[in-house]
């Protein structure tokens, strides 16, 4: 069975999320774990959270992705930017604890300058503060199209993130389909050989999750638009390969595409439709 959600909003809670994947025969879901622009998180309900894991147990969900807010930065220049982000992250860590045993996405940031390296440094520094031996959630860094000063553009990026981290055993990595073609990793013409890269730099098994995005822009233009699956530059049929893959077909999707509910339901009802 293929696992597969899209993106929900969790202003009402995680039952009221169960509910709307359900409604769309999705068995996982991503969401912010607070407003995606940052700032105070509103308190977890336990009891929202409980019945979220027993919905979850009784409707065979895979795990679901919690991701931070996009404007956090962990390699920021500016010290208070970085402690701001450092200081979210744990605390997103902590509440990740009422649905224990699911995945934390972030993106790694961007180095403003500071160059690919210090930024490197930084992240690595985060992760040494932020991950605790005790933890169950598994914190995955985001594959970036590499606009900008983005680290995470290149596999080797997030490799030496990973190898420089105390507590590996908690990393993994989310491949987002739109920000990896953007970037130039030809996954329409060469996912075998793109996944041979992926392997033999940073490992398949630290491969935890795959954000299913169409993208708006031609390869390598990084860029990072996503588009509806089917109506861009990746295709529908790279998407049937992409989620046949015996290396990614176990593993749970995440549609981030511009949908409304009813539209992630049919892109969720046409990927099912093209699984064997
Ligand atoms: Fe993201
Ligand atoms: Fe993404
Ligand atoms: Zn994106």
């Amino acid at each position: 069975m293929l696992t597969i959600g899209c993106h929900l909003s969790n202003s009402k809670g995680y039952v009221n999320m169960c509910k709307e994947a359900l409604s769309i025969d999705a068995n996982t879901f991503q969401f912010f774990t607070r407003n995606p622009r940052g700032g105070q998180a509103k308190a977890i309900d336990p009891e929202d959270a409980a019945r979220c894991r027993e919905m979850m147990a009784e409707h065979q969900f895979g795990k679901i992705l919690a991701h931070a807010p996009y404007t956090l930065n962990p390699c920021a220049e500016k010290q208070y930017v970085r402690e701001f982000t450092w200081n979210t992250m744990a605390d997103d860590l902590v509440r990740m604890e009422s649905t224990p045993g699911n995945l934390y996405n972030f993106h790694p940031g961007s180095h403003v300058g500071q160059g690919i390296e210090k930024g490197i440094e930084l992240i690595t520094a985060c992760l040494n503060d932020i991950l605790k031996p005790e933890q169950t959630t598994t914190v995955l860094l985001e594959t970036m199209s590499g606009k900008g000063s983005e680290v995470g553009g290149r596999f080797e990026e997030i490799a030496a993130i990973i190898q420089g981290s105390e507590l590996g055993d908690h990393l993994g990595v989310c491949l987002d389909t739109c920000h990896v073609y953007d970037a130039g990793y030809d996954i329409v013409q060469n996912l075998d050989g793109v996944l041979e890269e992926f392997d033999k730099v940073i490992g398949l098994e630290r491969l935890k999750a795959i954000h299913i995005n169409d993208s708006k822009n031609p390869f390598q233009s990084h860029k990072d638009r996503h588009e509806k699956i089917g109506e861009g530059s990746i295709g529908i049929e790279a998407f049937s390969r992409i989620i046949n893959h015996p290396a990614l077909r176990n593993l749970p999707f995440f549609l981030e595409t511009p949908n409304e509910l009813d539209g992630y339901g049919d892109e969720i009802r046409r990927l099912r439709g093209l699984y064997v």
